[in-house]
């Protein structure tokens, strides 16, 4: 069910998922403050609204992020999901994927069937915009990044048609625009009468992809940026996720500028940062209030790679707007082995990933437990 209406010339969207979550999102530049809230707006607190009087016996407000990485269903994959079909991809994980009331992925890469190929780039994706966005849906996404170096691969055009079947399929989506004050529009979504902004920033080349004042493309990582817009959301939000798109393909090791940038989002007022790009994990970081995923590696992704084999589903919970606990449940991503369909591990493969999860982040001074096959880390 997914009403829409028109409020003052612009559209609002109001999706109300089987879990009873709502999620409010705005296609253009709006200003958060005046936001009509939906029907469900009475559970919405507002920064100025005074807390009615809770019973002692009510738990604390729990809400529950699932946040995947890369997700391309197009390129060599395409004969098999003509075959078994674009629901294939999530059939072994979409349970997991459900926890969550809100679940994140990076969409790298247009949903269309027109525009022109960007003519400087060795690769260029697509994938068809009726099949994957319901698909997307079904398995439980609500909000993805369209910040990253694959969304300009056709176009402007490509961009337009990959938000319309967004907005067609009732997922939120972040980072990218018809201009750079668009493209860094936060989406405010309500989880239980708990309201969390998503932004998402691109550190990726090529440069021509980034949004102008003028120009369609994704959101650039500014500094300045991020600590005015981490801020400004923080200020409308109880919980505000930053996403990025950074760092070196197939290399565990982080620049300087994540660390730097992570940070910066989380000492504006973000709970939580979601990094991609270099298709496989990187560290985990427990930093002030907040954590850091550096990289969450592949998710559903049609190319075959040696390097991406492994990665995971984060589930992060958030108590009283404030993360508490983050869950790493690792998959095999090995597209030779598990041919486009992400798949949990466990036993020893699963302690293996947790094992090297632990490693990569115990170099950021955090330390991960290892919870019967998944990587865990709690909140101070
Ligand atoms: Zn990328």
């Amino acid at each position: 069910m997914i009403p829409i209406r028109q409020t003052g010339g612009r559209w609002w969207r109001l999706l109300v998922t089987a879990l009873g979550v709502l999620c409010v999102s705005c296609a253009t530049p709006p200003v958060p403050r005046s936001l009509p809230m939906p029907d469900a707006a009475p559970a919405v607190e507002s920064p100025i609204s005074i807390p009615a009087p809770v019973a002692a016996s009510t738990p604390p407000k729990e809400i529950r992020i699932a946040a995947v990485g890369d997700i391309m269903l197009g390129g060599t994959a395409t004969p098999e999901l003509r075959k078994f079909g674009y629901d294939y991809p999530f059939e072994k994980t979409q349970d997991i994927l459900k926890q969550g009331q809100i679940v994140f992925g990076n969409l790298e890469g247009p949903l269309t069937d027109a525009g022109e190929p960007a003519t400087s780039k060795q690769y260029v994706f697509r994938s068809p915009p009726d099949k994957v966005a319901p698909a997307l849906a079904r398995a439980g996404f609500n909000v993805v990044s369209l910040a990253n170096n694959h969304t300009l691969d056709y176009g402007p055009e490509g961009l337009v048609d990959t938000r319309a079947a967004l907005d067609k399929a009732g997922i939120g989506y972040v980072g990218a625009g018809r201009n750079l004050a668009e493209a860094r529009q936060p989406l405010y979504m309500v989880a239980d009468g708990v309201t969390v902004a998503f932004l998402a920033y691109s550190l990726t080349f090529p440069q021509e992809f980034w949004a102008g004042s003028d120009r369609s493309g994704t959101a650039f990582g500014h500094e300045r940026h991020v600590r005015a817009d981490v801020a400004a959301a923080r200020a409308q939000a109880d919980i505000v996720m930053v996403s990025f798109h950074w760092g070196q393909e197939g290399k565990t090791e982080l620049r300087d500028y994540q660390v730097e940038l992570a940070r910066v989002a989380i000492d504006s007022g973000a709970s939580a940062v979601l990094g991609h790009h270099p298709h496989i994990l990187q560290g985990v970081e427990r930093y002030n209030h907040g954590v850091i995923l550096y990289s969450l590696g592949n998710f559903a992704f049609g190319s075959f790679s040696n390097t991406a084999t492994r990665s995971a589903i984060a589930l992060l919970t958030f108590r009283d707007k404030r993360w508490r606990e983050l869950k790493m449940i690792p998959l095999n991503v090995k597209n030779a082995e598990v041919v486009f369909q992400p798949r949990p591990l466990a036993g020893p493969e699963a302690a293996e990933v947790v094992g090297h999860l632990q490693q990569l982040s115990q170099s950021l001074g955090t330390t991960l437990e290892n919870r019967d096959g998944v990587a865990v880390l709690v909140a101070e």
